[in-house]
């Protein structure tokens, strides 16, 4: 039996969605996000698709950039260059993964740290680290959103990450901090991950595997986010033992309808922030 509260994602990310289409309404001008997809894997076109389709219903125009499997770097860099110079374009979003020739980290950090709306450039994640104003990565900034929602006490609270990309786990570390809580971030080479888990009042598991996460590891009542995308012969599953772990959390994300539809929502707030900042500079200048 569960009784642990089940955090709404989609409830929470469509309430988000609204505000920041009331907010875009406000704007002299639509803000712009330029998409680009360099080859046709077919999982990132399906993102893509979601993304432009997501910032249409905010009021956001997309306009989107698909380069041949191909393109050679001068090219990629060449077309970001020109995004950082239009005045139109509010936000940049290179969708990863890249081919291999292509190198991620040197596409990324191409683009203008105030237009990159996945906050991933090296001047995003040294601000988030020092604590100043910035584009946040999206899907830690989403799971924000959601422990606000959830009514987690973040405060001298003990927080453990599972996982330290620098796409999710470092950046969740960072916000976790940031918010005074007492953080703990855990990969490959921890030891006693259990011992880990069991001590943390908000645990955040951002692996890709399947049921890492046992429900005996969770501490009662703590507030579990699953932020693991795992595609298996029983459909879509995280990287928390759902059902077990419903029974002892608090509150629990489920997998799919918790982290994932924040991600979205929170790249169209930062497309937002960013076009809101171009018109406070205009309005100034
Ligand atoms: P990644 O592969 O870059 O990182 C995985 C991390 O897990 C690494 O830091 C590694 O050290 C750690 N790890 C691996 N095995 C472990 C183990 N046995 N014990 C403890 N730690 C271990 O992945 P990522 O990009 O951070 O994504 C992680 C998961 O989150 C994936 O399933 C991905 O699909 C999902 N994800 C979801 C969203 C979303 O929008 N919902 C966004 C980003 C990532």
């Amino acid at each position: 039996m569960s009784v642990a509260d089940i955090i709404d994602g989609r409830a929470v990310s469509q309430r988000l969605r609204a505000a920041i289409a009331a907010d875009v309404a406000r704007l002299d001008e639509a803000p712009g996000l330029a998409t680009i997809l360099v080859g046709d894997d077919p999982a990132s076109a399906v993102y893509v698709a979601s993304k432009r389709k997501a910032c249409a219903e905010a009021g956001i125009t997309s306009v989107h950039h698909p380069l041949p499997a191909a393109t050679q770097l001068p090219e990629l860099l060449g077309l970001i260059d020109e995004l950082n110079a239009d005045p139109c374009v509010s936000g940049i979003l290179c969708q990863l993964p890249l081919p291999a020739h292509l190198d991620a980290a040197v596409v990324i950090e191409r683009i203008d740290p105030d237009k990159d709306v996945d906050g991933l450039t090296v001047a995003n994640a040294g601000r988030l680290a020092l604590g100043q104003p910035g584009l946040r990565p999206c899907t830690p900034a989403g799971v924000m959103d959601l422990l606000a929602e959830a009514g987690a006490e973040l405060r001298g609270g003990e927080a453990v990450v599972i996982g330290r990309s620098n796409l999710f786990g470092k950046p969740m570390a960072q916000m976790l901090l940031a918010a005074d809580a007492t953080v703990t971030c855990c990969h490959r080479y921890t030891r006693a991950l259990n011992e880990q888990c069991a001590r943390a009042d908000v645990l955040i598991a951002a692996v890709g595997q399947p049921g890492l996460v046992r429900g005996t590891w969770i501490k009662p009542g703590a507030t579990v986010i699953d932020v693991g995308i795992n595609r298996t012969d029983d459909g879509l599953v995280g990287d928390v033992e759902f059902e077990a772990a419903a029974e002892i959390a608090g509150a629990i994300t489920p997998v799919p309808g918790g982290v994932g539809p924040m991600t979205i929502a929170c790249l169209l707030r930062n497309t937002l922030i960013s076009a809101s900042r171009t018109q406070r500079a205009r309005e100034a200048a």
